[in-house]
């Protein structure tokens, strides 16, 4: 049996109608898939009219290939990712490929092939490539039926310049943009199961995601650090996080909930952390901030709280999740894989020095008066400072290389 070279095409569809950016939307969705497929038999990746063409290493395993396709599919801005072979532009060659790919595909009762010509130097045009390959397909899968609307199996055929690229298994990818089409965004990160679901909806938006998390420490113990460590590790798999910083918030926190009214400490963190990410915005020249907030999900997510943290910083905040409900966040968050992660407890900052009643509909003017009895300043500086960054793999990603 002849060993063809084994192939990943990956198809985006939202990036084909962005016009004149398309070009540089291509280049990066190539870049990003070099890095993150690193770690796979990779030869070479190609762009082919309108696709990306991974090239697996010569005796690559169908499991490998398999694996590699399933990370592709995770990757923002990959509409659909098909496995199958490398061949000779022979008709009888590509048959035998097809052939092959459709008994690693799994079981189907229908098919149809779509045949693409992609170089007129070949002298069987699509349809007749159809006819020909479906009819001897057909030969070759007696039991199968040849379907034309909704067939179990799509065998793609796709002629190029050299060669012949045939698939059978395919596999719907999750969309979106590239990451590093989109600018950068500053993440509030806590361990929680909603604020990781909305840093990915911004990544699958091609936004860059810087995360922050305010840690308990010296406070409480590090675990909740540990666990974004983890959550980050997933979404660094496809791209989505470039760098995590880690502020231990402890102190601060316990001097608010000294010097402050306890009811309006919740919202203070919040204003407070929210300053800071806005400063360390400054310094990852990031465009917004994003969180994991929803609706009345819990006592601090009301409309004037909102309005009392948003008014805290310039930037745009983004909540990607407010109209969500819990139970969506959750069956996300178990796709994404940060689900049983997020699930774990951890003492974070906002279970410590936790009001008995904290303000649910708090009015900025009040907050505002607080706030000025509170070194505010002197806080988002020092704790800005104290960040710690953790990178991860986004290759999209450049670090700032100036003081912070
Ligand atoms: P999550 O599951 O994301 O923690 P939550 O439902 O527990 O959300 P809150 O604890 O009120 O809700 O937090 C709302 C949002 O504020 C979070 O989604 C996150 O974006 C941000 N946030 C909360 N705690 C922290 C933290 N310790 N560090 C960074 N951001 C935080
Ligand atoms: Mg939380």
């Amino acid at each position: 049996m002849t060993d063809y070279q084994r192939i990943i095409l990956v198809h985006y569809h939202e990036i084909g109608l962005k016009g004149h950016n398309r070009a540089s939307f291509e280049t990066r969705l190539q870049k990003n898939l070099e890095a993150l497929l690193a770690g796979y038999p990779v030869v070479t990746i190609h762009r082919i009219s309108g696709r990306i063409c991974v090239f697996l290493r010569e005796g690559t395993g169908w499991d490998t290939a398999v694996e590699a396709s399933e990370l592709a599919r995770g990757v923002p801005g990959v509409a659909r990712v098909s496995s199958g072979f490398k061949c000779e532009r022979d008709l009888d060659v590509m048959v035998d490929a097809a052939e092959r790919a459709m008994r690693e595909a799994g079981e189907f009762a229908s098919f149809k092939v779509a045949a693409r010509r992609n170089h007129t130097d070949f002298a069987v045009g699509s349809m007749d490539m159809n006819r020909i390959i479906g009819a001897k397909l057909c030969a070759a899968f007696p039991e199968a039926e040849v379907r034309m609307k909704g067939p179990d199996l799509m065998v793609g055929v796709e002629v190029v310049q050299n060669a012949s690229y045939v698939y059978a298994r395919s596999r719907p990818g999750i969309g979106g943009l590239p990451v590093g089409s989109s600018g950068t965004v500053m993440c509030l990160l806590s361990s929680g199961i909603d604020s990781p679901v909305a840093l990915w909806r911004l990544a699958r938006r091609g936004a860059v995601c810087v995360g922050v998390h305010f840690s308990g420490r010296p406070q409480t113990s590090d675990e909740s650090e540990y666990l974004v460590d983890d959550i980050a590790r997933v979404l660094e798999r496809t791209g989505c996080v470039a760098r995590v910083y880690v502020v231990p918030f402890g102190d601060v926190q316990r001097e608010i909930s000294l010097l402050a009214p306890p009811s309006l400490r919740v919202i203070l963190y919040r204003r407070l952390m929210f300053k800071v990410t806005g400063r360390l915005a400054a310094y990852e020249h990031a465009g917004a901030l994003v969180t994991g907030e929803s609706l009345g999900q819990v006592a601090s997510q009301t409309l004037e709280n909102i309005r009392a943290t948003d008014a805290a910083v310039d930037l745009p905040v983004f909540r990607p999740l407010i109209g969500t409900d819990k139970l969506e966040i959750i069956a996300q968050a178990e796709e994404l894989g940060t689900f049983a992660i997020s699930s774990q407890d951890a003492p974070d900052c906002c279970t410590l020095f936790m009001p008995r009643k904290p303000e649910t509909h708090a009015k900025l003017a009040d907050v505002l008066k607080a706030e000025e009895a509170l070194p505010i300043d002197r806080w988002v500086e020092e704790l800005a400072a104290a960040a710690e960054p953790h990178d991860y793999a986004c290759p999209a990603y450049r670090a700032p290389k100036r003081p912070r």
